[in-house]
């Protein structure tokens, strides 16, 4: 694999001057110089197009496999690999790529790269109208901003660790590090959510004296939110712990809706004046669309 020069910065260009080429190949197709080697058991390097690799990676996550290994067993049925050269419209090779490759080239993949990808993905499917009906009052798009965890591990595993103290001080005094990312997901349908940025919940070093959270990054994830989907009207949902005033002063500065979930003891000055207008008789659905 060429050390330099792993980027898809000629996907779109390139392709835009490839008039004959299919819709779907402008989101893959990728500069002849992303390319990864492979050393099979006779020594000699075959040489796999970087959406091979993506596409394969895609795939295993689409199909639920859970490791890397049985990903390889699987696909690597001649007529699963044929299938899949075959929907990326490559030259045939008798192999998919093993793990290690993959593995190897995903490590040295810059991954604002993937990030221009799922950007040309995602305006792909707001272009076609194809979900226009799963907007909100019809007119905005439903974004979740959620974090989930990663990975746990009981000791250090990077300086960029989140870190939790269990029973501080006392005998079973336990401390956990772990990884979190946060996520914006589109919502699509009913059970179809696409994540459209991303951000990581990370320290910057290990001896921060307040670690990265759910709500600091989530100032992040906006600016990079807005910055890839300037126009795009949205309205945010959020579960109670973005109830608080900077999170909705964030959303009014990018002119997003919000609707964040709300419980007890959340915002109590809100709580007073949502009571004294139930108070008033006016209903649940009057106070909801007011608020847009
Ligand atoms: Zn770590």
């Amino acid at each position: 694999m060429e050390r330099a020069g792993i980027n898809c910065s000629s996907l779109f260009g390139q392709d835009r001057r490839r008039k004959d080429c299919h819709p779907e190949r402008k989101i893959l197709h990728f500069s002849d110089s992303a390319i990864c080697h492979d050393k099979r058991m006779n020594q000699s390097y075959i040489t796999y197009e970087i959406e091979v690799i993506l596409y394969v990676m895609i795939l295993k996550n689409v199909c639920s496999i859970e490791s890397m290994q049985e990903m390889i067993e699987d696909f690597n049925e001649d007529d699963c690999v044929k299938n899949i050269y075959k929907i990326l419209r490559l030259e045939e090779k008798e192999y998919l790529p093993h793990y290690v490759t993959i593995n190897e080239c995903l490590s040295r993949l810059d991954t604002t790269e993937l990030e221009k990808i799922r950007k040309g993905m995602v305006y792909n499917l707001i272009r076609k109208k194809s979900f226009d009906e799963s907007k909100f009052l019809g007119s905005y798009w439903l974004v979740i901003v959620d974090a989930t965890q990663l990975f746990c591990f009981r000791k250090r595993h990077c300086e960029h660790c989140l870190t939790k103290t269990m029973n501080k001080g006392t005998e079973e005094e336990k401390t956990i590090y772990y990884h979190q990312v946060l996520e914006a997901k589109i919502v699509l349908g009913d059970d179809l959510v696409i994540s459209i940025a991303t951000e990581f919940i990370e320290n910057e070093t290990e001896n921060v004296s307040k670690q990265d959270c759910e709500r600091t990054s989530f100032k992040r994830l906006a600016e990079s939110l807005k910055r890839m989907y300037p126009i795009m009207p949205i309205c945010l949902l959020g579960d109670s712990l973005y109830a608080c005033e900077p999170i909705f002063e964030v959303c009014r500065k990018n002119k997003w809706e919000f609707l964040i979930r709300y419980k007890d003891g959340s915002i109590p000055t809100l709580a007073e004046e949502y009571e004294e207008i139930k108070g008033m008789g006016e209903t649940e659905e009057e106070v909801v669309e007011s608020g847009l």
